[in-house]
């Protein structure tokens, strides 16, 4: 199952430092990651990563934040302030070519006084020479655990992960604890601050029965809900601050996005809720980009309708408007201060769960595809061979993931792939969830 609750490493540190550069070399070196975004073409900001056995989410903190990606990028104070209040171990990079004095002092103060793991990568020492002198040169700094490595080429990495992945490793046998504490179909409450998420929270929870909070024998702050309702069990993911207001308040937007990020990872269905009164921004666009592109069920939450005084037609048209990529996902006018709306919403997030939980057989799907074939045949692509599609097949659930097996995969175009990832929703009845396609050529040249 993807929905995991994995130990967050958070990699930290001023730009240009080769921050990216070592997510990234981690990523491709694992061969067995099974992340959802792999085959993707998108900016990979974390990565989920099997090491000595312990698997852990790797995270670039400065571009993880989609609400404030720019700031963040820039500012390591901020980075380092969000590492060590959600992550479990910090992982401060440094171009190793510069001396220690480069090192920001203040940072390395803030990250002293933290009891979290943390590790210094000094990053760039691409040559064996350079290490020895190095190494004690920032031991200067009172920093035990020095790396130096080499982005580029991969030196010094596997030493650092081992280390690494040993002090993750007791969070992570507490995260499995939490794992099986999240029982049925786990559901979080997205949306920037002010919607009105821990009024709905506190309205669903007071009207249904909670079974289990918080969770015992961890350490973790988490403390999530656990409702049946008809019989079916749900978690609703206490994402921190929820609950604790002023705690909230004080973290504002920045650890917001963070906070969201982990929310996101471990659900099934999220409620994406916007404010019906206040106009839709881009703020509220990227919190739904991100729970679509960690492809999770998606339910839009109209709240505060019972301020509402417009037309409510009007109002769904132009939240679809704002949200065309979430054609596929039910929206409700709800009300987290009188309830109005919320059981219809409830009620919406299990046939979402079941679609993602489904299997289509071979047999449905190759009659599906020849149909849409003979409705609308790929187009031959100026300079590209004369497209074939073959066959589709259900690779995995929850995300469902096809695999559409073709000639080659850039004699396809985007319009045709586009048309059976819509049909399949629409066809198949995947609806309330991102769906993966993949291409997959058959022919070798
Ligand atoms: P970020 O801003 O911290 O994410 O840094 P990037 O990963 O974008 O890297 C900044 C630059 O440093 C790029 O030009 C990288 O190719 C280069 N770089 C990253 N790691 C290494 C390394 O280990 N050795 C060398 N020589 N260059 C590196
Ligand atoms: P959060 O930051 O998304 O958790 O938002 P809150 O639940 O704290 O709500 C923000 C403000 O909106 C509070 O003053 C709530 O009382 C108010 N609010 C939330 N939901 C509703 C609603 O459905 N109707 C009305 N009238 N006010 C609401």
């Amino acid at each position: 199952m993807s929905k995991s609750i994995l130990p967050i490493v958070a990699i930290v540190g001023q730009p240009n430092v080769g921050k990216s550069t070592l997510l990234n070399k981690v990523s491709g070196k694992q061969m067995a990651v099974t992340s959802p975004l792999a085959g993707t073409t998108r900016d990979r900001q974390y990565s989920d990563i099997s090491w000595n056995e312990v698997t852990f989410t790797l995270v670039d903190t400065a571009g993880i934040n989609p609400l404030a990606k720019d700031e963040l990028e820039h500012n390591l104070h901020k980075q380092v302030d969000i590492a060590i209040e959600e992550a479990d171990l910090i992982l401060l990079v440094a171009d190793g070519r510069l001396n220690r004095l480069s090192v920001d002092q203040s940072i390395i103060q803030k990250l002293r006084r933290t009891k979290k793991p943390m590790v210094l990568a000094l990053n760039k020492l691409d040559s064996s020479k350079a290490w020895e002198e190095k190494l004690a040169e920032f031991a200067a700094l009172g920093i035990k655990n020095v790396f130096p490595i080499s982005s580029i080429n991969g030196r010094g990495i596997g030493d650092m992960l081992d280390f690494v992945a040993k002090q993750v490793a007791k969070t992570s046998e507490e995260e499995a604890v939490l794992e099986e504490n999240q029982n049925g179909i786990a559901v979080g409450i997205i949306g920037k601050p002010n919607v009105g998420k821990s009024s709905i929270f506190n309205a669903i929870v007071k009207e249904e029965r909670v079974v289990v909070s918080p969770v015992p024998g961890t350490t973790r702050t988490a403390i999530d809900s656990q409702l049946e309702i008809e019989g079916q069990p749900y978690t609703f993911i206490d994402t921190a601050g929820l609950k604790k207001k002023t705690y909230r308040q004080a973290q504002a937007d920045t650890y917001g996005g963070f906070q969201t990020f982990k929310t996101i990872r471990r659900s099934d269905v999220c409620f994406l809720v916007i404010d019906s009164i206040e106009e839709i921004t881009k703020q509220d666009q990227r919190v739904a980009q991100e729970i679509f592109s960690l492809e999770k069920g998606i339910i839009i939450l109209a709240n505060k309708i019972d301020l509402f005084r417009g037309d409510k037609e009007k109002l769904r048209d132009y939240v679809s408007m704002h949200f065309p990529f979430l054609w596929m996902c039910p929206m409700f006018l709800v009300s987290g201060k009188n309830g109005e709306g919320l059981e219809e919403a409830l009620a919406a997030i299990k046939p979402i769960f079941e679609s993602r939980n489904k299997q289509v057989d071979n047999q449905a799907l190759s009659e599906f595809l020849s149909k849409k074939i003979k409705h609308n045949p790929p187009k031959l692509l100026r300079d590209q061979k004369k497209p074939k599609v073959f066959s589709l097949h259900q690779v995995n659930a929850n995300p469902p993931t096809f695999e559409l097996l073709v000639n080659h995969p850039a004699a396809i175009s985007q319009q045709f792939r586009k048309y059976i990832e819509n049909s399949i929703i629409k066809d198949l009845d995947f609806w309330g969830t991102p769906i993966i396609l993949k291409l997959k050529g058959k022919d070798k040249t």
